[in-house]
């Protein structure tokens, strides 16, 4: 471990390498939740119905458990404490077979949406569950549909977390949160005195940035195309993290009809081909946890320390 709050230099990248070599460590993840638990379905499924849905989490996890097996990936799973509730023995075999235990939270619902005292109380129910399966502590946490704020940080570290995942630093969302201080080009920060933000990754492309880290952006560009943004981003010596959800590798998954047209299309493009894209991926670049990620990145400096100056994106 690394001691928090050590004011070292600052670098977000280590000069870039040739022939797209990867200069900076890849971090894969998993926001362990079901396909009616999500938010773009909030509109046609209501919360008091969960318990008659199809759960399919467990299968799918599993699937994505075996294809990580099979490249000899490990890497972190943000877990839903009623999704651990339901399926202690899935969260078991994650744990068991090497992977990072992290929390995503007990009821998904949008940390905004709740008082300072429910969202206490939904991380404290989420990551006991899991621990209590576990019997290991929860460093990391990331935010139901990335709806991060600044207040839900002091009650994370009081809850004994230390690093969270939820932010998007340059890219404007509907629905994304923000945290104030974060600086652009600048992927890990230690936002409070050894609590850091470890942010999901943009591709810059000109002034701006695209979210280039999953979920439906990953099912919507042509792999091809997805793979070659990954690679300029770690050739680069920018960390990377990925996410991905086990529904998306799901297209058998029940098929609700009366939602937004915005909604359907970020939740069903391309299910079918993303369980091949998934395993290609594994299989393309050398994965870790977010912990190995956030430490290698203490380790070699690359981590933003309190009020220091932000180096200019390239
Ligand atoms: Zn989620």
């Amino acid at each position: 471990m690394t001691a928090p709050g050590s004011g070292r230099q600052v670098s977000g990248r280590q000069g870039g390498g040739p022939g797209g070599r990867q200069n900076a460590k890849a971090a894969m993840s998993i926001d362990v939740e079901d396909w009616f638990q999500v938010e773009n379905l909030k509109e046609v499924v209501a919360r008091d119905t969960w318990d008659e849905r199809d759960l399919r989490v467990e299968r799918n996890t599993d699937r994505m458990l075996e294809i990580m097996s099979d490249h000899g990936v490990t890497g972190t799973c943000f877990i839903l404490g009623w999704v651990a509730e339901k399926c202690p023995g899935l969260i078991k075999r994650i744990a068991d077979a090497g992977h990072e235990i992290a929390s995503h939270g007990y009821g998904h619902d949008l940390i905004y949406s709740l008082s300072h005292d429910e969202f206490r109380e939904d991380i404290k129910r989420g990551m006991g569950i899991v621990q209590d399966i576990t019997g290991a502590k929860i460093n990391g946490y990331r935010a139901p549909s990335f709806s991060i704020t600044d207040w839900a940080i002091d009650i994370l570290a009081e809850a004994g977390i230390t690093y969270d995942s939820s932010a998007f630093p340059t890219v404007a969302h509907d629905r994304y949160g923000k945290l104030s201080g974060m600086r652009a080009g600048v992927p890990i920060q230690e936002i409070r005195p050894g609590f850091h933000e470890v942010c999901v990754s943009v591709l810059k492309l000109g002034k701006k940035g695209v979210p280039w880290a999953g979920g439906g952006y990953f099912r919507l560009f042509p792999y091809p195309l997805f793979k070659r943004g990954v690679r300029r981003i770690l050739s680069s010596g920018t960390p990377y993290v990925f996410y991905i959800h086990p529904w998306e590798i799901d297209p058998d998954q029940p098929r609700m009809s009366g939602l937004k047209r915005s909604h359907a299309f970020r939740h069903y493009n391309n299910l079918g081909r993303c369980d091949a894209r998934y395993s290609a991926l594994m299989g393309d670049f050398e994965w870790c946890t977010m912990r190995e990620l956030l430490d290698d990145a203490l380790e070699r400096g690359g981590v933003m320390p309190l009020g220091e100056q932000a180096p200019q994106p390239a």
